[in-house]
């Protein structure tokens, strides 16, 4: 008996790459879409420029597991991100840290609350904002809520539709103050953009023998799948799996506005973020993240928006207290399922980079081997 992976994303290529390997089992992978590589999908647009369509990925993890695997599909560069942030008309790195505040206060302001800032805390300290604004320093009370307003208040309002008080702690705090002049995006050990692109390595991780791949193919046509196959292992939205039959899981939606333009570099930068000013929250710069040399460049306005069925597509899971708690109910209901398995950011409904969905389908591989 076969198995049957839904969804060729990460998650779904590193599941059936590690059955057809390791265990030499048959994987059939089903993807609604046409095409491979989930939402990392990435293509060669006009004058040869590698476009991420679902947004940028940039590949950074901690875990050596992780970096293992998908360095037998690839090679990476060896680019780390940075991202700046138009404030006020002032194009300055975030994470808002140390370099941050000489972009955006007089010199005598930046230096007195650096010096505050690190007599409090430790250099290359994180601090989620949702803290930091709990500061009763006046200064740093000050600086707390100049990042709050022109960081986060409004880039959060469009990003997810409410405030940053009204969306789960962790989400803001992936973006924390930083007390450092590291102005990298990431600091973990590994980081890069593999070099051909995310879909030739999910191409590669699906390429052999034992895989078969159907594109355009909806789990509805698989009403027996768990009486037909070995195991399901399931990577689509884990509400839909079973009908909505508990309500709705929310999740977030955006819309990519892509633009070519006919000069070299449209921004410094692969991503600029937009907190305060337009309706969109970043432009992307593709061209940026190979390096790649033309003489136009492509760029993207993103736009979030609430997730409709039929209308968008679901690109983030909503985390909160009610949405968590509607999930456990889904999750309960799947413990009564013996053969299928829920993965991936919409399987798990957890907002996961590339490197965890990984790890997630790898530790679920050793508990099933
Ligand atoms: N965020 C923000 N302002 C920024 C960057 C991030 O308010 O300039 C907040 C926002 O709520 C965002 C979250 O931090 O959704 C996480 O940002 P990240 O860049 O990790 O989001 P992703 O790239 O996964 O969309």
């Amino acid at each position: 008996m076969k198995n049957l992976v839904v969804g060729a994303g990460f998650s779904g290529a590193t599941i059936a790459n590690l059955l057809a390997t390791e265990l030499n089992e048959e994987v059939e992978v089903i993807d609604s879409k046409d095409h491979i590589a989930g939402n990392c999908y990435d293509y060669k647009y006009e004058n040869g420029i590698t476009i991420h369509k679902y947004g940028s990925h940039i590949f950074h993890t901690n875990n050596e597991k992780v970096w293992n695997f998908v360095s037998k599909f690839t090679e990476f560069n060896t680019y780390m991100h940075k991202v700046y942030a138009n404030i006020d008309g002032i194009e300055t790195t975030i994470p808002f840290n140390i370099n941050t505040l000489y972009d955006v206060f007089p010199q005598s302001l930046a230096s007195r609350l650096e010096e505050k800032l690190l007599a409090k805390y430790e250099y290359n300290k994180k601090v989620p904002i949702l803290e930091f604004t709990k500061e009763t320093d006046k200064d740093l009370k000050f600086l707390a809520d100049y990042v709050y307003e022109k960081v986060f208040l409004h880039y959060t309002t469009k990003q997810w539709g409410v405030s940053p008080n009204d969306v789960d702690g962790a989400v803001t705090a992936r973006v924390p103050v930083y007390i450092s002049k590291d102005n990298r995006y990431f600091q973990d050990k590994y980081q890069g953009i593999p070099l051909e692109g995310y879909t030739k390595v999910v191409e590669r991780m699906l390429d052999h023998k034992n895989i078969e791949i159907k594109l355009n193919k909806s789990f509805k046509d698989y009403k027996n799948a768990d009486k037909e196959y070995k195991r399901v292992f399931y990577t689509g939205a884990i509400d839909q799996y079973f009908n909505y039959e508990l309500g709705q899981l929310p999740y977030r939606s955006v819309n990519f506005k892509f633009e070519t333009h006919n000069q070299e570099y449209y921004q410094q930068n692969s991503v600029v973020n937009y907190p305060c000013n337009y309706d969109f929250t970043r432009i992307h710069e593709y061209k940026h993240y190979l390096n790649e040399k033309s003489d136009k460049t492509v760029i993207a306005k993103e736009y979030s928006e609430a997730f409709e069925i039929g209308k968008n597509e679901r690109y983030y899971p909503i985390p909160n207290d009610e949405n968590t708690e509607l999930y456990n109910k889904y999750l309960e209901k799947a413990k009564d399922l013996d053969n299928v398995y829920f993965l991936g950011r919409l399987g798990d409904y957890k907002y996961y980079d590339m490197d965890k969905a990984i790890a997630r389908a790898i530790e679920l591989f050793e508990e099933i081997k």
